[in-house]
């Protein structure tokens, strides 16, 4: 790994488009930096976020873009959006596609308007020999049958909430699991607990901000730098040292991503 992401942390999922950083954005930013964060990458959840994904990108060095629309806008998006999606994704700071998936949980668009949007960008990604941010929720079958579809498949199944099950399948498919701060909360001790069993050469680490903020900080808008109480926590679980968490995944998230 290069010499200028040594002991840096990197944040693979956040948000930094939504309105939550609208009066702080640029400090937010560079507390990031101060704070030894090699690079942010900044997740599209709507063909207009993915717009300002792109911007922002455009703005910030460190900042990088993936482009894609949540399953919750399968219900709105268009095939002149889908257009639009595939043009984005050509900008040479896009280095994902998504966040895009199954989220029966919520069911904020219809199941069967949620499968067609998950394939268009899967191909998409295929097209263009990206990865892709994978959102699954209550959806694990689902999404296991697609993804294998289109193996092989470079995938990290982002702010990961299912059971052992599903982690042992998605590490046999060779898919990466990205935790989120929320293995920090209390009553998390079984995300705790798989975290433990995640080889460390497929976890990366990500703050899903402006959500799910840290234990201590809860309720509060969560931002890039916190990942550091991130890389704490896993290095407890893992028993090794910040260290080596920043080492490992950052090298994870360099090559995953491309940027070396
Ligand atoms: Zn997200």
């Amino acid at each position: 790994m290069t010499a200028e992401y040594k002991g840096k942390l990197v944040d693979t999922h956040c948000h930094l488009d939504f309105p939550d950083f609208d009066s702080d954005r640029e400090d937010v930013i560079l507390r990031a930096r101060e704070n030894s964060i090699a690079f942010i990458l900044n997740i599209g959840s709507s063909l207009e976020n993915s717009f300002r994904c792109v911007a922002l990108a455009k703005q910030y060095e460190m900042v990088y873009a993936s482009v894609g629309c949540h399953p919750h806008e399968a219900d709105r998006i268009t095939p002149q959006g889908m257009s639009q999606l595939k043009e984005l994704v050509k900008n040479e700071k896009v280095i994902a596609v998504g966040e895009t998936g199954l989220d029966y949980f919520k069911n904020y668009s219809r199941p069967e308007n949620q499968e067609p949007l998950f394939r268009a960008q899967l191909e998409i990604a295929r097209e263009h020999d990206l990865p892709v941010v994978v959102h699954c929720r209550q959806a694990q079958k689902d999404v296991m049958r697609i993804m294998h579809e289109y193996m092989p498949l470079k995938a990290v199944i982002h702010c990961f909430s299912g059971d052992e099950d599903f982690l042992r399948e998605c590490l046999e498919s060779g898919f990466y699991i990205s935790y989120t701060c929320n293995i920090t909360y209390k009553k998390a001790e079984d995300l705790r607990r798989l975290v433990g069993i995640t080889p460390l050469n497929r976890l990366m680490l990500e703050t899903d901000a402006p959500f799910l903020s840290p234990e201590g900080f809860r309720g509060r808008r969560n931002e890039p730098f916190q990942i550091k109480l991130l890389a704490a926590e896993v290095s407890r679980l893992k028993k090794t040292n910040e260290e080596e968490i920043a080492e490992v995944t950052t090298a994870n998230a360099v090559a995953f991503f491309k940027l070396t």
